[in-house]
């Protein structure tokens, strides 16, 4: 039945190079975010899914971090940042502030910390460094992902630096790898637009590749749903695909949905629940190299997140637990999710949790499929 309604949307071609391991090209990418069926599209990114992963599902137990919304830059689709310190709603920790949120949580089975700032144009090196030793001291074996490509680029500006000095200062004082962020669109029409005054497409891969090398692990983020073409889309995929090549070293590709509110593009629609499923299903099917896709819930919405897991992804990030730049753009989930809900929300969605830490060792394997039932690959 599938072949049959494959072939009346023109997608028999595609399917075929699915099935040989033929890697799809900027044209096929655009057919997939054209074709009216998005349940046909949905079909094949979970036929992808699956023989990667058959129903497995992952998560973890992690804390995320934002020190300081202070920011040098202007991107247009940004609520959470605040030009200078003593703006109104303008914060920054102090270092025994953030050492405190990891400290508060000595009896959780944290496995990740991941932070992520603003631009702050004030703060010495050694705010990050310390940042990064002083968690490692309160939780040795604890796992460090922290910094966008785009902050390391202003870190190595900002203090004289060049990026690989950078990265192997913080990888000295603990950091393990590179979160995804920053990547928006890689597309230059975009982000002279969007994001005109921060590192561009060039230099987040260069770092990352850097990172990469350097031996740390990293994830790829594509923020969706603004002023960004389908064809710019699929070549913002195509080129974390390209570095995949070379290095091997993401680990997850992260769509990220642009919100709205409080921000300088906030006349513009949030994506629509089939436009996202859609992302995530075009990203598995193009991205034949990156082995997870990851339904971000809390950009996603925990139902969407949900239904991502039948178009692509295999992965919904973690617990979290304190979140605000999404917040401040307005998302409406909540701001952390226990392991019991997240497992549950896996569960009834018909897949199966498996805990993992940031590098995919397994920490709680899956549990025997239960009523609700697992996917059977086909
Ligand atoms: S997205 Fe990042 S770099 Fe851009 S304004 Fe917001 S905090 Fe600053």
């Amino acid at each position: 039945m599938m072949t049959h309604r494959l072939s009346s949307l023109g997608l028999t071609d595609i399917a075929e190079k699915l099935d040989a391991g033929t890697r799809l090209s900027l044209d096929d990418g655009v057919r997939l975010f054209a074709c009216p069926d998005l349940h046909a599209v949905g079909w094949l990114a979970n036929r992808e899914r699956e023989k990667r992963h058959g129903a497995l599902t992952y998560y973890n137990f992690n804390l995320r971090l934002e020190a300081t919304n202070v920011c040098v830059a202007s991107c247009l689709f940004c609520s959470f940042a605040r030009l200078k310190p003593g703006d109104t709603d303008a914060y920054t920790m102090q270092l025994e502030q953030v050492l405190d949120k990891l400290r508060k949580r000595v009896n959780q089975p944290l496995t990740e910390v991941h932070v992520v700032n603003g631009l702050h144009p004030d703060l010495p090196f050694s705010y990050y460094t310390d940042m990064l030793s002083g968690l490692k001291a309160i939780r040795p074996g604890i796992h460090l992902k922290c910094f966008t490509a785009v902050e390391i680029a202003f870190f190595a500006e900002t203090y004289g630096m060049t990026d690989e000095g950078v990265l192997r200062a913080l990888m000295a004082a603990g950091l393990d790898s590179l979160p995804g962020g920053g990547a928006e669109i890689f597309a230059e029409r975009v982000r002279k637009k969007i994001c005109h005054d921060k590192a561009d497409a060039d230099r987040y891969l260069s770092i990352h590749r850097l990172a990469h090398r350097l031996g740390m692990r990293s994830n790829v983020t594509m923020l969706y749903g603004h002023i960004e073409t389908m064809e710019e889309r699929v070549d913002h995929m195509m080129r974390a695909r390209a570095l995949q090549d070379e290095t091997g070293g993401f680990q997850a590709f992260i769509p990220l949905a642009f919100h709205p509110d409080n921000n300088q593009m906030r006349k513009l629609p949030a994506p629509s629940a089939s436009d996202t499923l859609r992302v995530h299903a075009v990203a598995r099917l193009m991205l034949d190299n990156i082995p997870h896709i990851k339904a971000f819930w809390i950009a996603t919405g925990v139902e969407i997140a949900q239904m991502a897991l039948w178009f692509g992804a295999d992965d919904l990030d973690g617990t979290v637990q304190e979140e605000k730049i999404y917040h401040m753009a307005g998302s409406r989930t909540p701001e952390t999710l226990g392991t019991s809900d997240i497992r549950r929300l896996i569960r009834t969605a018909g897949r199966l949790p498996v805990e993992r830490d940031t590098l995919y060792n397994v920490i709680t394997p899956p549990e025997a499929p239960d009523s609700v039932g697992v996917a059977a690959v086909t």
